[in-house]
C-alpha cells in the first residue's frame, strides 16, 4: 500500500481551504452556481469534496446515468484553480436501489430490517452493494480520473455502523472459522464458554452479539468488534479497486470521525487497522465551543490530544476534511463560534499536523436535516455576514502558511492509544461501571505536556516504541505478550515506561492471566499489583508522594514489591503506608508504576520530574497553560503555532527570535495574546 507517488502533497503545495460542496441540491438554481464561483473566491477557498451524496443525481433510475452536471462542476472549479476531492457515494444510496435489492438494507441488533432512508445504513457484506458501489466508482474513476483538478479520492463517508443481517452472520462465521483454524474448540477456549453453557457444538450456532440473545460473552463481543472492523475495510477495498487500477497515482482516503459527545476518539472502528489502507489520514472535527461545562482550554487540549492520535496514525500530515466554520446543528446546544474562534480553531489544527481546513458545508441547504448546520454561505447568500468575513480571514491567512505543507514533528514522548483495550475495558463487568474512562484518563496524562507546550505522539500498538525516550501506557487492560515483550524491549534499551493500575489484566481474548501479573511485567517494574480498590466517589483516601499529598479517585492498586523503589505510598485505610507509586530500573532504562487514579495536580508534579531528568523538548517559550504551544519542522525551520485558549488577555515570553508568518514582524521576548489570539512563527534552525 505504501506509494509515495500518494502522498497528497505532490499534488497540492498550498493548504486546503474549502469544504463540502453540493451542486445538487442546486441544479434548477443556476444564479446560485454561479454565485458560489465567485464567492469561492471570494473566500480564498482552493479544495472542495464533491458527490459524496449525489448518486441519485448521477444514477437517477438504474443504469441510467447523468454526470453532466458534474462535469461543468468539475470545469468550474478547475477554471478558479481549485481542486476537487472526489466521493464515492456509498454513504447514502438511491430509494431505487434499496427497492430493488432489499439485502443492501441493514439488520440491526435488534434483528430488525431497516427501511429505506437516512444514510450510513447499507449492509456492507451485501454482494449486490458492492457490485453497485463498484461500478459507478469506475464510472467516475474513468470520467475524471485525468481531469487536471482531481486531487484526491474522498472515499465514501464517515464509515461506521454494523449490519446483522444473514449474510453477515455468514461472514462473521467464515472469519471465526479463519481465526481459530476451524477448531470450535480453540473459539471455546478462547471465548471461556462452558460459563453459563455456552460451549457451542456447531459453528452456525454462533450469532453476532445482541441485547436480545447472547452479550456477555467478551471474547465474541471483541472478536464482533474487531470482525465489524475488518467488514468495513473489506466494503472500502472494494469501494477502492477500480480506483487503484483506473487512477493510481490519485490518492485515496475517507474521513474518520471523534466521538463528539465528549471528544474522544471514534468508538465503532479501530482506525489503527483502517490508517493503513488510506493514503492520508483525513477527520471530521466538531468540537462544542464554548459549552458550559468545561474551559476553552480543557476542550483544546482533548482536540489536541486527538490530532496527535490521529496525526501518528501514520506519522505524517493529516486533513481536516469537515468542520463549522460557525455552529453544527446535532448538539444539543448549537452555540455560534465566537468571533476570532474559527481561525484560532483553524490555526491548532494546522498545529498539529493538518494541511486543510475543510468545512461541512459550503452552502447551507434549503431543506431537510443539515439546514441550520453553520456553512460558508447562509441562507442569506450573503459575503457580508460575520461568518462569510471569518472565513475569509481564514482563507487570506492560510494563504500565508503554505510553507507548513508536509512539515512532520518529532516527539520524544508517546501515550499509548488502544481501541481493543478500550472495547475490553468498556465492556467489562468489574471495577467502577462508570469510572473507567479510558480515553478520558490518557487525555488527563496529556493534559501536563500540553499545558507545558512538550510534543506528544499519541500512538497505537501498530507504531514502533523505540523512537520515543517516553512513553506512557494507563490502563492498558488488555495487553498481549507480544506487546509486554515490545514494553520489555523498550524498557531494556533505555526507555522510560509509565503504566498505571488496571494494567496487564488480560490477554488478548479478553481472558484474565492466571498465576499472579506476568513475569515479563514483574520484572520490568519491580512489584506485583495484588489487588485493585475501587472507590465510591465520597471515598476519601491519598497517595504521599515527595511529602506532597495527593487525592485518590476511583482507583487504588496495592502493590507488592519485588525490588522496585517506593516513590509514594497510600495514606489511609487497611493499605495506608503500602506503596502506591513504584520505580525501577530495568537494564538501561526505567520503568514507573502508578497504582491509584491521581489529580491534575499529581500529573503535573510527576511529570515535571520526568521531564527534567529526560531533558524533554524545550520550545524555549515560556506560556501560561491555556496558552498552547505546538511546533512542526522542515529540514530548515521549526514552525511554531501560539494559541491563546482563554477569554483573556496572555503574555508568552519568546525566548528566541521568531517571524511572524502573518504579519511578518520579528517577534522576541514578552508578547501579548489577545483573546482567542494566535501567532504562527518561523524561526531558523541554522
Ligand atoms: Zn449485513
Amino acid at each position: 500500500m505504501q506509494n509515495n507517488k500518494r502522498t497528497y502533497v505532490s499534488d497540492a503545495n498550498f493548504i486546503l481551504h474549502g469544504g463540502d460542496y453540493s451542486p445538487e441540491q442546486w441544479l434548477d438554481r443556476p444564479e446560485i452556481l454561479t454565485d458560489d464561483k465567485k464567492y469561492m473566491q471570494l473566500a480564498h477557498t482552493n479544495a472542495f469534496s464533491i458527490g459524496m451524496f449525489s448518486w441519485s443525481t448521477l444514477e437517477p433510475k438504474e443504469g441510467i446515468y447523468n454526470f453532466e452536471w458534474l462535469d461543468e462542476i468539475f470545469e468550474n472549479i478547475h477554471s478558479i484553480g481549485g481542486k476537487i476531492l472526489l466521493a464515492t457515494p456509498s454513504g447514502a444510496r438511491p430509494a431505487w436501489l434499496s427497492q430493488n435489492y432489499p439485502e443492501v438494507l441493514r439488520v440491526n441488533e435488534y434483528r430488525q430490517k431497516h427501511l429505506h432512508g437516512g444514510r450510513h445504513n447499507h449492509c456492507f457484506t451485501s454482494n449486490v452493494y458492492r457490485e453497485k458501489t463498484q461500478k459507478i466508482n469506475r464510472m467516475l474513476a474513468k470520467r475524471y480520473g485525468d481531469h487536471p483538478a482531481l486531487l484526491m479520492w474522498h472515499v465514501s463517508n464517515e464509515y461506521g455502523g454494523e449490519c446483522h443481517c444473514d449474510r453477515c452472520q455468514v461472514a462473521f462465521r467464515n472469519w471465526l472459522r479463519n481465526k481459530y483454524n476451524y477448531d470450535l474448540k480453540e473459539l471455546n477456549d478462547a471465548w471461556w464458554t462452558p460459563f453459563w453453557s455456552h460451549t457451542y457444538t456447531d459453528w452456525s450456532q454462533i450469532d453476532s452479539p445482541s441485547p436480545i440473545g447472547e452479550n456477555g460473552v467478551h471474547g465474541m463481543n471483541l472478536d464482533w468488534r474487531r470482525f465489524v472492523t475488518d467488514q468495513t475495510i473489506s466494503f472500502y477495498k472494494n469501494e477502492i479497486a477500480p480506483l487503484r487500477e483506473i487512477t493510481p497515482d490519485t490518492p485515496v482516503t475517507t474521513n474518520f470521525m471523534a466521538d463528539t459527545n465528549d471528544l474522544i476518539p471514534f468508538q465503532g472502528l479501530d482506525y489503527s487497522k483502517f490508517a493503513k489502507y488510506v493514503d492520508v489520514v483525513t477527520w471530521d472535527a466538531y468540537p462544542p465551543w464554548h459549552n458550559d461545562w468545561e474551559t476553552t482550554a480543557d476542550l483544546a487540549m482533548k482536540v489536541g490530544f486527538i490530532d496527535d492520535l490521529y496525526r501518528s496514525l501514520k506519522q505524517k500530515p493529516f486533513l481536516l476534511l469537515e468542520s463549522t466554520p460557525s455552529q453544527v446543528n446535532w448538539h444539543k446546544v448549537n452555540k455560534a463560534k465566537r468571533p476570532g474562534m474559527h481561525l484560532l480553531s483553524s490555526i491548532q489544527m494546522l498545529a498539529h499536523g493538518s494541511d486543510s481546513i475543510m468545512y461541512f458545508q459550503w452552502r447551507k441547504s434549503r431543506g431537510s436535516s443539515e439546514k441550520f448546520h453553520g456553512a460558508v454561505i447562509d441562507h442569506d447568500n450573503s459575503t457580508e455576514n460575520r461568518v462569510f468575513q471569518e472565513v475569509s480571514k481564514v482563507g487570506e491567512t492560510l494563504k500565508k502558511l503554505n510553507k507548513i505543507v508536509g512539515t512532520n514533528r518529532k516527539a520524544d514522548v508517546a501515550i499509548l492509544y488502544d481501541w481493543e483495550n478500550n472495547w475490553a475495558l468498556n465492556d467489562a463487568q468489574g471495577f467502577g461501571m462508570e469510572t473507567k474512562c479510558y480515553p478520558q484518563t490518557l487525555q488527563q496524562h496529556y493534559r501536563t505536556f500540553w499545558e507545558k507546550n512538550i510534543p506528544v505522539d499519541v500512538i497505537t500498538k501498530e507504531n514502533t516504541f523505540t523512537d520515543y525516550k517516553l512513553l506512557i501506557v494507563p490502563m492498558l487492560y488488555l495487553v498481549s505478550s507480544d506487546t509486554i515483550a515490545r514494553l520489555k524491549s523498550f524498557v531494556a534499551k533505555g526507555g522510560t515506561l509509565v503504566m498505571t493500575y488496571i494494567s496487564g489484566i488480560v490477554n488478548e481474548n479478553d481472558l484474565t492471566y492466571l498465576g499472579g501479573w506476568q513475569d515479563d511485567l514483574q520484572e520490568i517494574f519491580g512489584v506485583c499489583p495484588k489487588e485493585t480498590d475501587t472507590l465510591y466517589p465520597r471515598d476519601k483516601n491519598y497517595v504521599n508522594y515527595k511529602n506532597k499529598k495527593y487525592e485518590i479517585k476511583d482507583y487504588a492498586t496495592i502493590l507488592g514489591l519485588q525490588g522496585a523503589e517506593i516513590e509514594g505510598n497510600y495514606e489511609e485505610d487497611y493499605y495506608a503506608n503500602t506503596p502506591a507509586i513504584t520505580s525501577h530500573i530495568y537494564k538501561k532504562g526505567k520503568a514507573y508504576y502508578i497504582g491509584a487514579r491521581l489529580n491534575e495536580e499529581f500529573h503535573e508534579d510527576f511529570y515535571d520530574r520526568l521531564i527534567n531528568d529526560l531533558y524533554l523538548n524545550d520550545l524555549s517559550i515560556e506560556s501560561p497553560k491555556e496558552v498552547s504551544v505546538q511546533i512542526r519542522r522542515d529540514s530548515e525551520n521549526d514552525y511554531i503555532f501560539i494559541m491563546n485558549f482563554s477569554e483573556r488577555l496572555q503574555t508568552v515570553n519568546l525566548k528566541q527570535e521568531i517571524r511572524d508568518m502573518i504579519t511578518g514582524e520579528l517577534l522576541e521576548g514578552e508578547i501579548q495574546l489577545e483573546k482567542y489570539g494566535v501567532i504562527v512563527g518561523v524561526r531558523s534552525r541554522q
